[in-house]
């Protein structure tokens, strides 16, 4: 019965061959890509698994996040925020600035497209993209996908056993559903951080468990955003340097955070970020409840147990609940097939700036561990390029519409 259906799914396949690239993935990059090519006259298609745009920012954040950075370094290419957001835009904000951009470009995502495969035939030249409906074809594939496409779940000794709720930060939403619960967060880097801050605010008891070294550093020095100021001082002076100049600034506006549990690591935290992509975490209170015990700091879990959990320290706890502050990773070796040009955990090979084009009409937008800002980059680089390779093409008459069926296949 299974095998029949199969056939039939197959049979009812069909061969779209798109006029102009294809774009996996509707989030900030795909959509900025999209716009700045439409911005050149190019049209593409755009093909996303969910069933609206921005589903990271929609579906899988937390109500209280707000950008990290000030949104002036967080705006799609030709078209900035309102003037009245405010410096750090929450969510709802970004996604309605998201909204407003793709209905501003009038860019339609085929939603519910989700990619299976993608792979180049080199007799023909072409990207045959696959999705659960059609087989969509075109000289030029944009992977973007995100760095954040699936979440990372750990396998923790135990994990079975445990008799409340383990989620994921992917769908955490707020603390209200955990007040006067004992709650166990996994992981310490932005997520972690946030979400235990959250649930201190809505009287949950909330232990953060930070295995790992992490920078921990202000939003804000002097008044300025420390992302700002790192990128402006690094025009002028090493990184290094200014990595110093951010450490010493922020043990005298923190304190050492080693004090309270969590450790710094040796590399300073712009060439970290830069390196591997670990964010800084940026302080919006977090260590004033971590200083006054409102967020209770463990070392790493050695197994979770069915009331709580066991610590490398030795401590045992229980708890209500476990949340997995354990982050995010690409999805692209799932699907993209016979690609050197990315490596095995789904980021290309090539580090930033250069990361952003690949072979034989291959780009990739938004891997380049700078968040929005690195998204920007990119999307203006390929743009600029697709075009040029669209102008030459002579006969680009061949059909009015930017999608053509072509046959059942
Ligand atoms: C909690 C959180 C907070 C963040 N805050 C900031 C911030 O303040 N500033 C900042 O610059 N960055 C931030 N980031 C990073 C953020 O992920 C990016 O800035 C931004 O969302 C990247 O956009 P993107 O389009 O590259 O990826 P995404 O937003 O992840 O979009 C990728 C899209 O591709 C789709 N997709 C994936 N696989 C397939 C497939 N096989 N077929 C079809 N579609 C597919 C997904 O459904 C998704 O819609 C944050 C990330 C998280 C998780």
């Amino acid at each position: 019965m299974g095998s029949l259906k199969e056939q039939e799914n197959v049979e009812a396949t069909k061969c779209v061959w798109v006029h102009g690239p294809i774009i996996v993935g509707a989030g900030p990059s795909g959509i900025a890509v999209a716009a700045s090519l439409k911005q050149q006259g190019v049209p593409s298609v755009v093909l996303e698994r969910s069933n609206c745009i921005a589903s990271l920012w929609q579906n899988k954040t937390y109500d209280r996040l707000k950008l990290h950075l000030p949104k002036h370094f967080c705006e799609l290419p030709l078209m900035p925020f309102p003037k009245d957001f405010p410096k750090y835009p929450s969510k709802y904000q970004f996604i309605s600035y998201m909204e407003s951009y793709a209905s501003h470009f009038n860019i339609v995502p085929r939603f519910n497209q989700s990619v299976q495969s993608a792979e180049f035939d080199p007799s023909s030249e072409i990207w045959v993209v696959r999705t659960q409906d059609f087989v969509y074809i075109s000289p030029w594939l944009v992977v973007a996908t995100g760095e954040n496409a699936e979440p990372v779940i750990p396998n923790i000794p135990g994990m079975e056993l445990f008799h409340g709720s383990i989620v994921h930060t992917s769908v955490y939403k707020s603390g209200c559903e955990y007040k006067n619960k004992k709650v166990l967060v996994i992981g310490c880097g932005n997520s972690g951080m946030e979400v235990s801050l959250d649930l201190s605010r809505h009287n949950a008891i909330s232990y953060m468990v930070a295995r790992n070294t992490v920078h921990v550093i202000p939003r804000e020095m002097f008044g300025f955003s420390t992302f700002g100021i790192a990128m402006a001082l690094n025009k002028w002076f090493p990184l290094k340097l200014v990595d110093k100049f951010l450490l010493v600034v922020s043990s005298f506006m923190l304190g050492n955070t080693n004090h309270y549990g969590i450790k710094r690591p040796k590399t300073g935290p712009i060439e970290l970020k830069l390196a591997t992509g670990k964010t800084p975490v940026l302080d919006v209170g977090q260590l004033a409840k971590i200083k006054s015990g409102n967020i209770k700091v463990m070392e790493g879990v050695k197994e979770i147990t069915r009331n709580g959990a066991k610590f490398v320290d030795g401590q045992e706890k229980e708890f209500d609940a476990i949340i997995l502050a354990t982050g995010y990773k690409s999805n692209v070796p799932t699907w993209l097939k016979s690609c050197e040009f990315f490596d095995k955990n789904g980021m290309p090979k090539m580090p930033f700036p250069h990361g952003w084009k690949g072979e034989q009409g291959l780009y990739t937008v938004g891997f380049t561990k700078r968040g929005l800002h690195g998204t920007s980059s990119d999307a203006v680089n390929i743009a600029k390029d697709i075009a040029h390779k669209w102008m030459t093409i002579k006969d680009k008459s061949y059909c009015n519409s930017h999608i053509v069926l072509l046959k059942n296949s």
